[in-house]
C-alpha cells in the first residue's frame, strides 16, 4: 500500500489525517474556506522562474516545499488567495489538508516511525546508535552533548578522530543535520557518516587517512522536538520548526543578517517564523555555541560544514541573504572557491550546484553566519527526492542509497578542510 505513494508523501498523510480537518478539500477542487481557516494544502505556484518572483512567493509567509519553474507550497486558502491577488497562478494540488492549530500534546515521544518507515531512527534510537558507537570505537569516537533542545532533550555530537580524546592540532569538520523537524533522512545521512568513518577505520585506507588527519563532528539531530513531534501521533504530520511556543524556523535564527531582507516572517504562524531575536531558539544557541568555542588560540578550528536538508537535490552555498555574489565578507576569490567545491561535490551525486539566493532569498540561516563570523566553508544540502514524489517521506528503502550517494561528496568536503 505504501508503495503506491500517488504524488507526494505528503499526500499520503492525508489519508490518514482526521476526516475532520479533512473537511472542506477534496482530491478535484480548491478548498473553499473561510478566508480565516488555518488548514494548509498543497499547490502549485506557476511562472516562478525567477529568485525575485521565487522571494516574493516564499515572503509571503507560505512554507516554500520546493523552489523551480514553478514552486510547490503549503498554504491557507487565505494566503493562495493574497498570492493569486498579487497576479500569480496558483493550482491546486491538495490532498494534504493539515490543521495547524489542531491541538497537540506537549511533549511528544515517538514510540517508531509510521508504520511501513521502521528502518528510520527515532530520537531513542539516534541515542541508542550514538552511544554504542562511542562504546565499540572509544579509540576514535567521543559522545557529547553540546547542550539541550526546548523540551530538554540532549542535542547528542559525535567527534571521530584519532586520539578522539584529545583536542589534537587537524583541522576540524562539521556535519549537521535536521534542523528541519519533517526533514528525517538527513538524521540518517549523518547517521552513516558515524557509521563510515568508524566501522571504516582500519580497513579502509581512504577513511583511515582521513579519520587520522582530521576531527570529524557530526550532529546528528538539531532539532529532536520536532522531529519527535512529526511522528509521535502515528502519522507524519508535516512539522518543521522547532517546540518553542509557536515553533521558530531554526535555519532563519541565526544571528547573522537576522530578519534583514524579507527571507523570512515576523509572523508567528509562518513556517518560516524567525524567533524573536536572533539565537532565541535553544537549538540554534547550542550548535552556535559550540562552534564558537572550536575557536582556539584565536583560530577557528572548523573549516568546512554541511548542514543537511530534504528535499530538491541542491548543493548551496552562501549568502542566502542577498543575490549578489560578493557582499561584505565575500569576496570575488572567496566566492568562486565555495563554486568550485560545490560544484565539484555536486558532480559526485548529481545534484543542482547553486547559490542559496538563486532559488530565494533567506535570511539569519546557519550557511550565512558560519561564513561570516567563522570563515567555515558551509554549504546546505538538499537530498533526495527532486521533486514532491515523494517529497519528505520517502519509504525507509531509500535510506541506503540515497545517504551512500553523498559519500564522495562528504569525502571532498573532509578534504576541503586542508
Ligand atoms: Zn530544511
Amino acid at each position: 500500500m505504501r508503495r503506491k505513494r500517488l504524488l507526494a508523501a505528503a499526500i499520503a498523510a492525508v489519508a490518514l489525517v482526521s476526516t475532520a480537518v479533512a473537511a472542506g478539500s477534496t482530491a478535484t477542487a480548491a478548498p473553499s474556506a473561510a478566508q480565516q481557516s488555518t488548514v494548509v494544502d498543497l499547490y502549485e505556484v506557476l511562472g516562478t522562474g525567477t529568485p525575485q518572483l521565487r522571494t516574493k512567493v516564499a515572503s509571503s509567509g507560505v512554507d516554500v516545499v520546493t523552489a523551480r519553474e514553478t514552486t510547490t507550497i503549503m498554504a491557507t486558502a487565505g494566503q493562495v488567495g493574497a498570492l493569486r491577488a498579487q497576479g500569480f497562478e496558483v493550482r491546486f494540488l491538495g490532498g494534504y489538508a493539515q490543521d495547524r492549530n489542531a491541538p497537540a500534546e506537549p511533549r511528544a515521544a515517538a514510540a517508531d516511525f509510521p508504520p511501513g518507515d521502521e528502518g528510520y531512527h527515532t530520537y531513542a534510537e539516534v541515542t541508542s546508535e550514538v552511544q554504542q558507537t562511542a562504546r565499540d570505537h572509544a579509540s576514535i569516537a567521543r559522545l557529547s552533548s553540546i547542550g539541550n533542545s526546548h523540551e530538554g532533550r540532549a542535542l547528542h555530537a559525535v567527534k571521530i578522530s584519532d586520539n578522539a580524546a584529545t583536542d589534537e592540532n587537524e583541522p576540524e569538520v562539521l556535519f549537521t543535520c535536521n534542523q528541519h523537524a519533517r526533514e528525517h533522512l538527513t538524521t540518517e545521512m549523518c547517521l552513516r557518516i558515524i557509521k563510515r568513518f568508524t566501522d571504516g577505520y582500519g580497513s579502509d585506507t581512504n577513511i583511515t587517512n582521513m579519520v587520522n588527519s582530521k576531527e570529524i563532528w557530526v550532529i546528528p539531530s538539531v532539532n529532536p522536538d520536532g522531529s519527535e513531534y512529526d511522528i509521535a501521533s502515528g502519522r507524519y504530520r508535516m512539522w518543521r520548526k522547532n517546540r518553542q511556543g509557536p515553533g521558530t524556523d531554526l535555519n532563519r535564527n541565526w544571528e547573522y543578517k537576522w530578519g534583514c531582507c524579507g527571507g523570512s516572517s515576523g509572523n508567528t504562524g509562518s513556517e518560516t517564523y524567525r524567533g524573536p531575536s536572533p539565537f532565541s531558539a535553544p537549538e540554534t544557541r547550542a550548535v552556535s555555541n559550540f562552534v564558537n568555542s572550536r575557536r582556539v588560540g584565536g583560530a577557528q578550528q572548523i573549516k568546512t560544514h554541511i548542514d543537511f536538508h530534504t528535499y530538491s537535490e541542491l548543493v548551496l552555498w552562501p549568502y542566502g541573504y542577498t543575490y549578489n555574489d560578493t557582499a561584505p565578507g565575500m569576496t570575488a576569490a572567496e566566492a568562486q572557491r565555495f563554486q568550485q567545491v560545490g560544484r565539484q561535490m555536486a558532480a559526485t551525486n548529481n545534484y543542482t550546484p547553486q547559490q542559496s539566493s538563486d532559488l530565494y532569498i533567506t535570511d539569519g540561516s546557519v550557511n550565512d553566519w558560519m561564513w561570516f563570523n567563522h570563515k567555515i566553508l558551509s554549504y546546505t544540502f538538499e537530498m533526495y527526492p527532486r521533486g514532491s514524489n515523494p517529497g519528505f517521506y520517502p519509504p525507509d528503502e531509500a535510506i541506503p542509497a540515497q545517504t551512500a550517494r553523498n559519500d564522495r561528496a562528504v569525502d571532498i568536503l573532509i578534504g576541503a578542510a586542508g
